[in-house]
C-alpha cells in the first residue's frame, strides 16, 4: 500500500513537471536533422541548372572528415540561425577566397561598438545595438573583448590564432617527452587541415593544446577556417561573466553556443524557447548557460 501511494506521487509529479515543462521546452530535435531537413529544401544552381536540395556532407562531411565531425559538433549551432541570417556554405572554409566570397555576400556592416570598430552580418549588428542599449538604461556595458578581432575574422586571423596555440602545445608535449621532436617537426611543415587532425589525435590521448594544456585547443580557438566568427555572427563580449548582460543578449537571440568559450556569443536570431526544437539543448559551465548541439 506504503509503496503504491509512492508511485502515484512520483507519476503525479512526473506529470506535472512534462506539463510544465513541454510548453515551455518545446520539442527537442537533433541537430543533424533539423539541418539535413533545412538543407533538403534549400534551391541550388548546380551546372546552371536551379535544383532543390543540398546534402550535409557536402557542407559538412560529418560521416568522413574528422575535423568536420568535430566542428559540427563544437560550433554547428550557426546552421539552425533565423533566415535572415545568411546560411553558413561550409563548416571549413579551404582558403581566404572562399572566406572572402562568403564573408562579401553575407551582407557586412561595420560600426563602433563601445570604441571598438567591429563588423557583423547586419541582422546580428542590429540586434547586438538593441542589446548595448538596453543595457545603457540599465547602467550596464556590452563592449567587444579584445579589439576588431571580437567580431568578424579574416581566414588569415583564424590562422593566426591557430598557431598562437599549435606552436606552445607542440613546445609543452615534445618537452615533456610525450611527443617525439621528429614527429612534432614533421607535423610543422604539414598543412593546417591534416595539422588539425594531428592534434585531436594527440589530444585523444590526453595532451591538449589550450593555453593552460587542460583542454582542448578548440575550446580556446577554432579550427583554421571554422570559427563561427568568419560567418561575421559571433562576438567576444567583455563583460560576459555579468548575468544581467547575459540575459539581454539572450533576449536580442544572442546566446552562448560554444561550451567552454565563456566569452563567445553567436546570434541565432531566435527566441531561447525555440532552441530545442532547432536541435541545441543547455548546458551549464561554471553557472553559464550553453546552447550547444543536440546530437544524442
Ligand atoms: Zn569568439
Amino acid at each position: 500500500m506504503e509503496f503504491q501511494k509512492h508511485t502515484v506521487l512520483l507519476l503525479c509529479l512526473i506529470v506535472a513537471f512534462l506539463s510544465f515543462a513541454v510548453p515551455l521546452f518545446g520539442q527537442e530535435a537533433n541537430l543533424r536533422f533539423v539541418v539535413e531537413e533545412k538543407l533538403a529544401k534549400a534551391e541550388v544552381y548546380r551546372d546552371g541548372k536551379k535544383t532543390t536540395g543540398i546534402r550535409l556532407e557536402e557542407v559538412c562531411d560529418v560521416d568522413n572528415d574528422v575535423v568536420a565531425a568535430r566542428v559540427f559538433r563544437d560550433y554547428g549551432a550557426i546552421f539552425i540561425a533565423a533566415p535572415e541570417v545568411r546560411f553558413p556554405v561550409k563548416c571549413v572554409f579551404a582558403g581566404d577566397s572562399e572566406v572572402q566570397m562568403y564573408q562579401s555576400t553575407a551582407n557586412p556592416v561595420t560600426k563602433n561598438v563601445g570604441g571598438t570598430s567591429i563588423t557583423l552580418q547586419e541582422p546580428a549588428m542590429n540586434a547586438l545595438l538593441e542589446a548595448v542599449d538596453e543595457a545603457r538604461k540599465k547602467n550596464l556595458r556590452i563592449s567587444p573583448r579584445g579589439g576588431s578581432i571580437a567580431a568578424a575574422r579574416s581566414y588569415q586571423d583564424t590562422v593566426d590564432l591557430w598557431y598562437s596555440r599549435f606552436n606552445p602545445g607542440l613546445g609543452h608535449w615534445t618537452g615533456l617527452g610525450k611527443i617525439p621532436r621528429r614527429d612534432a617537426d614533421a607535423v610543422r611543415g604539414w598543412g593546417i587541415q591534416k595539422q588539425v587532425a594531428k592534434v585531436l589525435e594527440w589530444e585523444a590521448k590526453g595532451w591538449y593544446f589550450s593555453t593552460d594544456f587542460s583542454k582542448s585547443i578548440l575550446y580556446s580557438v577554432a579550427a583554421p577556417g571554422a570559427s563561427q566568427h568568419l560567418f561575421m555572427v559571433a562576438l567576444d563580449v567583455e563583460q560576459f561573466a555579468s548575468k544581467p548582460v547575459r540575459e539581454i543578449l539572450a533576449r536580442h537571440g544572442w546566446f552562448q553556443t560554444v561550451k567552454s568559450d565563456l566569452p563567445h556569443f553567436t546570434y541565432l536570431g531566435l527566441d531561447e524557447s525555440q532552441l530545442p526544437a532547432r536541435g541545441l539543448k543547455p548546458v551549464f559551465v561554471g553557472g553559464q548557460k550553453f546552447w550547444i548541439p543536440n546530437l544524442d
